[in-house]
């Protein structure tokens, strides 16, 4: 059975395993689906184009300490999170889609058009983790008439369907699929040729997008992601309100990890007087404490473990604070804009 996709939007049914097979939009039928991708094939090269929180480094309001430290010295400014994966070194797949998104291309050669061609971009897709602004906003940047994927979970395709701006990504050249929680998919390139990444998504406790409050929430406001190429397995959780054992067992041994570091501690914005919101109100889990993300992580046996996603009031995001030797001390890095990780 093959069904060709008129539109490119998703059915919610037609998102298992559906990918590209010549030019058409084709769905596999259930007995096909038992078996999952190969493992992949390449090697897994993710670069951090991007690993501040909503707002960015410096804030365009904002007068903290770690703003105004951004504003005197460019090296400490750094985009809102957006991360690029690829298997071949070739052809790469971005992961959400930042407000900075444009100047973050621009500063990061891997993503430029190939020489000769008047019309191109390494860009083969876009996966979302959520529906949050800073995850989704970069998408406006990448219309223009040149063809990508576009996967995400179908409440987030709900989401961008519901705000018509996004139509600006013709559905012709930049099919929405959508992703089912827990079924591994490999996306597919620009020449229906499979990319060599398998990618899973999974559910994270954590909350709806800010601007969606008072909807209900859903499991797909907030996903990570496992990105697996041959042996090699990579999971990113760019928010994470708590550490569920289930997830807990998905990131046990793996060989990188990218986890929610948006604040240093629970009340860090409230007593620097930004904010009236807790982390957890966020649906962000802390960095330090013995709830926090460095403890919980602690023992799992991941070979590398990097924080992202990053609030500008996070003392972490400066060399030289205390906190940010703590965290190094126990074995995590600070992501930066232009950081290359090859697991
Ligand atoms: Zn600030």
């Amino acid at each position: 059975m093959i069904e060709r996709s008129e539109h490119g939007l998703e059915n919610p049914e037609a998102g298992r395993n559906a990918g590209w097979h010549g030019n058409q939009h084709v769905r596999l039928r259930e007995a096909e689906v038992t078996a999952p991708p190969a493992a992949g094939k390449g090697r897994l090269r993710i670069i951090t184009l991007g690993s501040a929180a909503g707002g960015g480094l410096p804030q365009w309001n904002c007068n903290c300490h770690g703003c105004r430290a951004a504003r005197r010295n460019p090296t400490l400014r750094n985009g809102q999170m957006t991360l690029a994966v690829s298997a071949d070194g070739e052809h790469w797949f971005l992961i959400n889609a930042s407000p900075d998104l444009r100047q973050q291309i621009i500063e990061t050669p891997e993503l430029h058009p190939r020489n000769g061609a008047l019309r191109h971009s390494p860009i083969a897709g876009v996966i979302l983790t959520g529906s949050e602004v800073d995850a989704v906003a970069g998408l406006l940047s990448l219309r223009e008439g040149t063809a990508f994927s576009l996967y995400a979970h179908p409440d987030v395709l709900a989401v961008l369907r519901a705000n018509s701006i996004f139509d600006v990504l013709s559905p012709g050249l930049v099919p929405r699929m959508p992703i089912a929680l827990g079924k591994p998919f490999e996306p597919a390139l620009p020449d229906a040729t499979l990319s060599g990444l398998v990618v899973t998504a999974f559910p994270v406790p954590g909350k709806v997008a800010l601007y969606r409050e008072g909807a209900d929430a859903s499991e797909g406001d907030t996903i990570g992601l496992e990105l697996q190429c041959g042996e090699t397995r990579a999971l990113v959780v760019p928010a994470c309100a708590r550490l569920s054992p289930e997830l807990a067992d998905r990131l046990r041994g793996a060989d990188l990890v990218f986890f929610d570091g948006t604040l240093w501690t629970d009340d860090e914005m409230i007593r620097a007087g930004l904010s009236e919101k807790t982390g957890q109100r966020m649906g962000h889990m802390s960095i330090s404490g013995p709830d926090g993300a460095m403890a919980a992580l602690e023992g799992l046996g991941i070979r590398q473990k990097v924080f992202v996603h990053l609030n500008n009031s996070n003392p972490v995001l400066r060399a030289g604070t205390p906190e940010h030797a703590r965290v190094e001390d126990a074995g995590w890095r600070v992501a930066a804009p232009g950081m290359e990780f090859t697991p």
